[in-house]
This record gives C-alpha cells, structure tokens and sequence, in this order.
C-alpha cells in the first residue's frame, strides 16, 4: 500500500531528485567531452574552472564578505577535529570548547590532544538538552580560538544566533545546518562542515577561514591538511573529491533556485515547526531540547517506553518512513529535515504520528 520511501536520515541524507537526475545523465557525458566527471584529469582546466565556479556560488550564497577563502578538503569534518588545532593552535597553546553534546564533545576530545582545552561552557549537567547563553561563557583571553558546534545532529540542538566570542576567533562546526540558513559570516574566524546532510556526499568538508588565521599552521602539519599551502596551490596540493565537488556545485545551483538562504530557512522552520507542533500537543511524545533551543534541521524525540519506540520505528518503515532511529548516543527517535527534505515527506511523518497517537495514546 505504501509504495513511496520516504528517508529521514541525519546523514548522509535526501538529495533533491532533479540534481540526482543531472548527475546520473552526465555519468555518460560531462561538458559534451565524451567521458564522466568521475574519468576526468584533476589538473584539466575543465575541473579547475567547476571548483573556481563552485566556490563563486557559495561565495554568492552566503554573502561572502573579501578577506575569507574557501577550501574543498578530504577527511570529513571529524578530520577537522584535529587539523583545525594543527592549523590554528601552537603546542603551548589553549583552545576553548562550547561543550553542547555528542559532536562538541567529540571535537574537543580530539583537540585536548593538540593542546590545552579550556571548556567555555557546557549543557552537560541538563543532558545536553540547551545552548548555553553565550553572556555566561567563560572566554580566558589567552584562547587561540572557541570551538562552537552550531547544530547538535545528536541531541537536537541549535545555536539559533551567531555568539559573539569577543576578540577570539569563533571556530564553527556547522555540518548538519551548513547552508540552512544565512548566517552573519564576520562573527566567524573559521566554519567547517561536511557536506553529506545539506549538500551532498560524505568525505568533502568545506572549510571557510578569515586570511588574518592564516600562517599558524606547525609544521608537521600534513601539506595537504594545511590550509595557507592548499590555498597556494589552488586547492589542488592533491587530487581533491572531483565527483563530490561536482555535486556540491549542482547543489549550490539548486539552492539558488529555491530563493538562496533566506528562502530556505523559511522552508526549514516551516517544516519543523509542523512536526514539533505534533510533538507538544501533549505527552504522548516529548522532545528533550528546551524550545528555543531545538534544531531546525535534526528533531529530537521520544516515547513513554522502549517497547514502544521499537513499534513506532516498525510501522513507521512499514509505511516507508525511515531511518527515524534516535543518534546510538542520545537514543529515542530523531527525524532529520534538511534543505532537500520534501514537504511530501514532512506531511506523510505528520499523519503518521497522529495516528500512532491515536492508536497508542
Ligand atoms: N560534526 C557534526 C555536527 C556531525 O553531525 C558529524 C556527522 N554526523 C560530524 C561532525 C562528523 O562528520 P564526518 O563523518 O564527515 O567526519
């Protein structure tokens, strides 16, 4: 009965299907060459021209002002968890960490290995279920930078304003949220996000950084991994994720066509707005994030009992809902809405809440 699949995975996650359906015809023909981007030189100016002409469109989306630069590394954004203080932080040095669940968690752990790490503040005491108020942060002049994690694909959290740090540079993961919404760039120092929840496949991070960032990099650094070297040789020290690139440049393009980020965002909370809206209509579900501080992007949810949770998950997939199991750390159920979700999608989780409500209620 239910024939269409509907999947709410928090990565890597839906792609909309008329990029999906450019990629699959220019499999058998980029640029009318005769071969696939996938069997193309990586030192061609055909690629060279897609990067620069990726990073002028995410340059456009995000209102980019001068004096950032844009990379396409490997790794994913857990690399990041450890290049970021090889780039940014000198051995001596002390690096501050936003502790607000799972991937703020995992950062620092990482970055502890780099240097000292100063917790600036943490929501671990209420599980993770806040962003703690940035008036309250504890931000020792002596950081090299403050490691923030925007959205919290786990526990379901989201910075809903960009913080201000002061004068130390704001280091932002923002891989489940990257390109959700605009953002006010200049707060930033760097924003790093893997691209496999709004913009396509796992393995790409994009890292952004201030120029004035630059030149601290130790020197053991892996030169592929150093951003001042990379920049120098046009992001191509190595041959870099050329199919990946591809479609995060289909993507930007069909982000565009949805109206840019602005356009996007109103989508985003509409939609999420629907389903917390099903979530506290009472207590059949409950949703550990303190509102105002909830994720637009990965909704957090749970049931009265485990029995249920696993019957929930059973006639969810029956209806072809699915991958609405919880993060393995944070448990419970989670539903993931980014950019490329359809409200057909939306809809179809919707009634079938209600009516697991009705029947279980
Ligand atoms: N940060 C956040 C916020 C994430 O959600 C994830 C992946 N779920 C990562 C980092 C790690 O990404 P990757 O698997 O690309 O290393």
């Amino acid at each position: 009965r239910y024939n269409k699949k509907y999947n709410f995975a928090a990565g890597p996650a839906p792609l909309p299907e008329s990029v999906l359906a450019k990629a699959r015809a220019e499999l058998d023909d980029w640029q009318g060459q005769g071969y696939s981007i996938l069997e193309t030189p990586f030192s061609s100016d055909r690629f060279a021209e897609l990067m620069v002409q990726a990073k002028m469109r995410l340059r456009a989306l995000l209102n980019l002002p001068p004096g950032y630069q844009i990379l396409f590394l490997q790794g994913g954004a857990s690399a990041q968890f450890s290049l970021i203080p090889l780039n940014l932080l000198p051995a001596s040095g002390k690096a501050g960490y936003v502790d607000t669940g799972h991937w703020s968690a995992r950062a620092l752990q990482e970055g502890a290995r780099y240097g000292k790490a100063h917790i600036v503040a943490s929501s671990r005491s209420t599980g993770y279920d806040r962003i703690p108020s940035p008036h309250r942060w504890s931000l020792p002049q002596d950081l090299s930078y403050c490691h923030i994690t925007t959205n919290e694909t786990a526990n379901g959290v989201q910075f809903h304003a960009d913080p201000d740090s002061d004068d130390i540079p704001l280091v932002a993961d923002m891989t489940s949220e990257f390109l959700s919404r605009p953002i006010n760039i200049n707060q930033y120092g760097l924003i790093y996000a893997g691209t496999q929840k709004n913009l396509g496949p796992a393995g790409l991070v994009i890292v952004i950084i201030r120029e004035t960032l630059l030149g601290r990099a130790r020197p053991e650094t892996p030169r592929v991994f150093n951003y001042e070297s990379q920049i120098e040789a046009g992001n191509r020290t190595n041959t870099p994720l050329m199919f990946a690139i591809y479609l995060v440049d289909l993507m930007l393009k069909w982000l565009d066509a949805q109206g840019g980020l602005p356009a996007i965002q109103i989508h985003n909370k509409h939609q999420s707005e629907q389903v917390y809206s099903v979530i506290d209509q009472d207590d059949f579900y409950h949703c550990p994030a303190q509102p105002g501080h909830r994720s637009v992007m990965n909704l957090c949810f749970g049931l009265a009992s485990e029995s249920l949770r696993q019957t929930f998950l059973a006639e969810a997939s029956e209806r072809g809902l699915l991958n609405l199991s919880g993060h393995s750390h944070a448990g419970g159920l989670r539903a993931s809405l980014y950019n490329a979700q359809t409200d057909a999608a939306v809809s179809a989780l919707i009634d079938f809440m209600r009516d697991f409500r009705n029947r279980y209620g």
